[in-house]
Parts: C-alpha cells; structure tokens; sequence
C-alpha cells in the first residue's frame, strides 16, 4: 500500500504526459533526460494506493482519448488539461487525498473570462477591460460616457479604492 499520484507533467506548450508515480519528481527526472522539451508538473492527484490510482488513471485517458498522441501522451494546452482533469475528478466524484497544481506564473496570456472593472474618475462609468492591470496602467483611455481622456492608472486607481 504505497501513496501514488495520478501527474499530469507538461511542456508549457501542448505536449502533456498523465501517468501514476509514488515518486513524481524522480520520474519528471527520468522524463528529462529523454525529452528536449522543458517538462514540469502541473498537476498531481495523490491516492492511498497504486490500484485506486490506476483506476483514476485509466478513467482520465478515456475520457481524454480524442487528444491521445501515443501512449500516456496528449496533445492538450496543460491549463486545459488541468482545467478538464479536475472537471473530471468532481464528475466522477473522485476524491483525492490532496492535490497539487503549479501556480501559474503571473506573466501567463490573459485569458478572456478574467475582466478588470474600469472606473472613469470623472464621471464614474463603468467599463471592463480583458487587459492585464500592468497593460491598463500603462494605457489612456477616452471614456465613452463622458469622454474624458483618462489615464490607465487613475481608471485602475477607482478600481482598487471602490
Ligand atoms: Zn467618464
């Protein structure tokens, strides 16, 4: 009865490996020396032993089939991996023992469902921005209520002090 994982170990493009370790930092470091490509861990879903985490294991590369490569191998962007795999956990009312996801660096694309909330000081109309809050401070904006020319960092401004 050893504690194992389900890993999803990733490139940081579209190259994803999901496979069941005790160890996974030794076996992200056999994967290196056989890959080019930067790998790291992006995710681990521990269970109380190799069969239960077999099962898990199994039931993720059928659901994920339609990206299989070769093997344990998918080609998926692994925020959308991660992004399914928990789906997948909770839907198949799966519970780990713990989990683990890679903190995802600040500087990573924007996605579009994250929104600031843009506040005009003049007149106080409210916009949103899909633009990363260092991307608004630096801009100027005209707002479309009152027309005032605003800088980035006075819209963003009325937004942390709202
Ligand atoms: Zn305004």
């Amino acid at each position: 009865m050893t504690k194992t994982c389900v890993y999803l170990i990733g490139d940081h493009v579209d190259a994803c490996k999901i496979g069941i370790a005790s160890n996974v930092k030794n076996r992200l470091g056999q994967m290196r020396t056989h890959n080019i490509a930067s790998l790291s861990i992006f995710g681990t879903w521990w269970f109380g032993t190799g069969n239960e985490a077999r099962q898990v294991e199994r039931y993720l590369h059928a659901a994920l089939r339609k990206h299989r490569v070769r093997g344990e191998w998918f080609r998926i962007k692994p925020d959308d991996a991660l992004e399914l795999i928990d789906r997948l956990i909770v839907d198949g009312g799966i519970t780990p023992l713990k989990t683990f996801r890679r903190r995802q660096p600040s500087k990573a694309t924007p996605k579009k469902i994250f929104f600031l909330r843009l506040v005009c000081p003049g007149c106080g109309h409210k916009s949103r921005s899909d633009l990363t809050a260092k991307e608004i401070w630096r801009s100027r904006f005209k707002c479309s209520a009152c027309g005032s020319a605003v800088l980035g960092r006075q819209v963003l401004k009325a937004v942390s002090s709202a």
